[in-house]
């Protein structure tokens, strides 16, 4: 076996001592496969080495890939990792089980309107930007403490937890993945439904055990199974 196969087995293997060695249930860490930029044709190899759910980012490109014959009658859960902007939410929603891009208080009551106006449910993520660098997408942490509650009112929508995308230093992604569970238990005591506050969305390829460490319940990883984009 080679390839997107054996990636997979061997990242998930990495994922489980991860999750073993943190004294953690490895059931409890999902493995996002990022599928970005890679034809639907490596999907289609990833899910017949038994992967059901990938992550895309790029709005046209995923709609495209959701589509393509080659994934045609295989049952994949998509979630849209990107950032997302209010004018591409109509698009996203219903195609996605989650969505992890939200990070302004417009997009998410966005996001609510359609979800109320199809009479469904939509799941989401915040991102939330944990290095403090002015070039990332995410609510500064403060902020997301004090939208927390406008976006608990919002009907049709579920915040299921938070998102981040850490520093390139290894130590420092650590503490920003440490400082992410932090607050999510922090809008935990905010939330009329704690309960529903399950998901940390943290670590790719180059530190998702660190991720695990701290936490995550869903790692992003695309290089590491599809290799360089
Ligand atoms: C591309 C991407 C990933 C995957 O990154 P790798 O380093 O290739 O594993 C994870 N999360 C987001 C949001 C991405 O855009």
């Amino acid at each position: 076996m080679e390839g997107i196969a054996s990636n997979l087995l061997e990242i998930r293997r990495r994922v489980h001592d991860a999750a073993r060695a943190a004294g953690r249930d490895p059931s409890a860490v999902r493995l996002i496969a990022v599928s970005k930029t890679k034809p639907a044709g490596m999907i289609r190899e990833a899910f017949d080495a038994g992967q059901t759910l990938f992550g895309e980012s790029y709005l046209q490109e995923f709609l495209e890939k959701c589509d393509d014959a080659e994934l045609e009658g295989c049952p994949l859960e998509w979630h849209f990792i990107g950032h997302l902007q209010s004018n591409k939410v109509r698009s996203v929603i219903g195609r996605v089980s989650l969505i992890h891009g939200i990070d302004k208080v417009s997009t998410a009551e966005e996001l609510s309107k359609q979800a109320v106006k199809r009479g469904i449910n939509a799941d989401y993520l915040l991102e939330i930007n944990t290095s403090g660098e002015a070039t990332k997408y995410g609510m500064q942490p403060l902020e997301a403490k004090a939208a927390a509650e406008t976006l608990f009112g919002l009907p049709g929508i579920t915040l299921r937890g938070l998102m981040t995308i850490a520093s390139p230093d290894p130590s420092q992604a650590e503490t920003e993945f440490r400082d992410l569970r932090l607050l999510l238990d922090a809008i935990k005591t905010q939330a009329p439904h704690p309960e529903e506050l399950t998901e940390l969305s943290m670590g790719m390829s180059g530190d998702f055990e660190a991720a695990i460490r701290q936490g995550a319940t869903l790692v992003r990883v695309g290089t590491a199974i599809f290799g360089w984009r």
